[in-house]
């Protein structure tokens, strides 16, 4: 089955009222001669409506996080509030919200959950750390990430679930997966969703990279089979980020 590319840009914490305007005037400009491929920006919290004015409607805007309920929680966006400012996406998972802000797989599974009950689509990160990797953890790794939030997704909502393998070692490190690697774990990801889920939703959900994609490497990494795009942090606050996408509307090799 055919599945349509998909390319975000985290913009995480960065950035600035004058610096993502341009950014985006010139994303619109570069961007959107490319409908083949489903493109989605995050910025930062305070700028979402600010960026949703400016992008050219064929940009999506995805939040970088929710919480599962709306209430008594400061500082934080709630899943219904995600929806509510007409944003169709959210980032969940992220090896930053794992990591830095010690998010647990089941702060994660409730948060896919209230996320996919708004109808949001879920762009749902898993990776390992370096020395997991090291250990030749990698597999056991994902499978427990994917396992904690994904095996509970009722059917129709398998539409709304996009799956970005994030190596931790490789994000923000400029030190890139190698198309190897990418692959071996995009394909396990695969087989995880074959195994535990279906073999339809196997071969319909978008599975991306994530961890240092710039314009120089996305050829090589997109080449793989079961690689449908990337999830790109720095590389997405620069106008390279257009390369990237203009690199997924080449047909991968049969
Ligand atoms: C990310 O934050 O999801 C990411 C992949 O970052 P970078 O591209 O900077 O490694």
């Amino acid at each position: 089955m055919s599945r349509t590319p998909f390319v975000g840009g985290n913009f995480k914490c960065t950035g600035t009222a004058s610096s993502l305007t341009s950014l985006v005037k010139g994303f619109n400009d570069s961007i959107t001669g490319y409908p083949e491929v489903e493109v989605v920006i995050a910025p930062g919290t305070g700028y979402l409506g600010l960026v949703k004015a400016v992008a050219h409607r064929n940009i999506g805007i995805s939040a970088q996080n929710c919480v599962p309920k709306s209430g008594a929680y400061t500082g934080e966006m709630s899943a219904e509030q995600v929806k509510d400012m007409g944003l169709p996406y959210v980032i969940l998972g992220h090896s930053e919200r794992r990591h830095v802000f010690r998010e647990t797989d089941a702060e994660i599974a409730a948060k896919v959950k209230a996320a996919l009950a708004q109808k949001l689509c879920v762009i749902f990160c898993v990776g390992e750390k370096l020395d997991e990797r090291e250990a030749n953890k990698t597999q056991e790794v994902c499978f427990h990430q994917m396992k904690a939030a994904l095996t509970t997704i009722a059917p129709a909502d398998w539409k709304n679930i996009v799956i970005a393998y994030e190596p931790v070692w490789a994000i923000g490190t400029g030190k890139v997966a190698s198309p190897e690697q990418a692959q071996e774990a995009t394909a396990l990801i695969r087989s995880w969703l074959s195994d535990n889920i279906n073999a339809s939703v196997a071969s319909s959900t978008r599975i991306l990279y994530g961890g240092s994609v710039n314009a120089k490497n996305c050829a090589d990494l997109w080449a793989r089979r079961d690689i449908d795009g990337f999830l790109v942090g720095g590389a997405s606050t620069k106008p390279e980020f257009s390369e990237i996408v203009k690199a997924c509307v080449k047909p991968k090799a049969k």
